[in-house]
């Protein structure tokens, strides 16, 4: 901004001031921008687009927690966020590609394949949209239902495709919900599109914009090995999160196919080299597919994968996704499956199972839309 700006021949100054009405002020139209020269204003209107992005459809779970987007790239490609809200703080989880190339047979996303890379601003637009919706609406934004039997419900279940934590309790409603987390887990795979994810992560982190605390965005890659060192020595500073699944190579490859190109003693030896360089925490995401990865043997196995690393495990029972026939663990599993962990001192969290009404699986909801939708979609 400030290089198209110079090129105008306005000062860093000017930069500066359009750089905190987008981000710090969050204004979504440059007739707002009032302490904009005019002339500046005529030539952003005239040469620039200030993009947001259009709701194509957009659904709340019966619970209140979460609101699922899904919304339209100037291309007409339609991208999936996320907005989840309790004790009056808010996760948003966003996309960095339309579809992914990966390939994961349980994953919606990967079921539809590979439409192409989001833009850094595609990928911080999706953070405003709900970071307007929360500074604008806080009273139309669902109250917690308190004592409410959906609540009730949801504490006592295990997990999935939701990216919350584990410590839901009775909350009282909050009148402001301010945005704490971003978690670049929705749809795509954020190290394939390298280049754009760090240019909107550096976006979002910056202190005179939005200002998000960089140890509150979770970054959750499928492993791709090379992507791994260089974050590891570019220093992001951003919390990662792998996608294991599986803790042998061979079935590990039958969920996820790159795994055949980087088998897991790549993959743990770029995780390691992360831990000691970065000198942080790593976490490690599992989809538990009942009688698939959740046998003891698998636990095991991952127990014995990740021995001495800094390393968590949060156990998400599986989504149901059209275009795969497994099914979640069912709780039992699940608590064997983590007290297995526990012998090998390896703290895991079981995520909350949240938003399944509303397809809040990563790609389920642009899955789930009628051929009909899908036609208005692709223009
Ligand atoms: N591409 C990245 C981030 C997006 S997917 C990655 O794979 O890590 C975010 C998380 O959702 C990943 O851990 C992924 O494995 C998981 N996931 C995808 N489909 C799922 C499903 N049907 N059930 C449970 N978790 C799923
Ligand atoms: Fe892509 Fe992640 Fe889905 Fe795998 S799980 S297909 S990497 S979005």
């Amino acid at each position: 901004m400030r290089d198209l700006l110079a090129g105008w021949g306005y000062s860093d100054y000017h930069a500066g001031r359009l750089w905190s009405y987008l981000y710090r002020q969050q204004v979504s139209d440059l007739a707002e921008m009032t302490e904009l020269r005019p002339e500046l204003g005529q030539r952003l209107a005239a040469e620039t687009c200030l993009g947001s992005l259009a709701t194509q459809r957009e659904i709340q779970s019966g619970d209140g927690y979460t609101r699922k987007f899904l919304l339209e790239l100037p291309d007409g490609q339609a991208i999936e966020t996320v907005l989840m809200a309790f004790h009056g703080r808010a996760t948003v989880c966003v996309s960095t590609q339309a579809g992914c190339a990966m390939g994961c047979v349980f994953c919606a996303t990967g079921q539809m394949g590979f439409q192409r890379h989001l833009t850094p601003g595609e990928i911080v637009a999706q953070v405003l949209h709900v970071t307007r919706l929360l500074s604008l609406s806080s009273h139309k934004f669902p109250q917690f239902p308190g004592n409410s039997r959906n609540s009730k419900e949801l504490e006592g279940q295990a997990i999935s495709g939701g990216l919350l934590r584990n410590n839901l309790h009775q909350s009282a409603p909050s009148a402001s919900h301010s945005l704490r987390n971003v978690v670049l887990m929705g749809m795509g795979e954020p190290l394939h599109n390298f280049e754009a994810t760090r240019a909107a992560v550096q976006i979002l982190t910056d202190d005179s914009g939005l200002a998000i605390a960089p140890r509150f965005i979770t970054l959750s890659t499928v492993g791709l090995v090379p992507a791994i060192y260089r974050l590891a020595d570019e220093g992001w500073p951003v919390r990662l999160a792998v996608s294991l699944h599986a803790a042998t190579d061979e079935e590990r490859a039958a969920l996820v196919p790159i795994a055949r190109k980087w088998p897991l003693s790549e993959l743990m030896a770029a995780c390691r080299y992360y831990v000691e360089k970065r000198q942080r925490r790593i976490f490690f995401e599992w989809a538990l597919i009942a009688g698939q990865n959740d046998t003891p043997e698998q636990a095991h196995a991952l127990g014995r994968l990740l021995h001495g690393l800094d390393a968590h495990v949060n156990l998400i029972p599986l989504n149901l996704t059209a275009g795969y026939e497994g099914r979640p663990s069912d709780p039992a599993a699940v608590r064997r499956f983590q007290s297995i962990l526990a012998e090998y001192n390896l703290p895991s969290t079981v995520r909350q199972r949240r938003g399944l009404d509303i397809d809040a699986g990563c790609g389920q909801l642009r899955h789930g839309l009628t051929a009909t939708d899908e036609q208005r979609i692709s223009g």
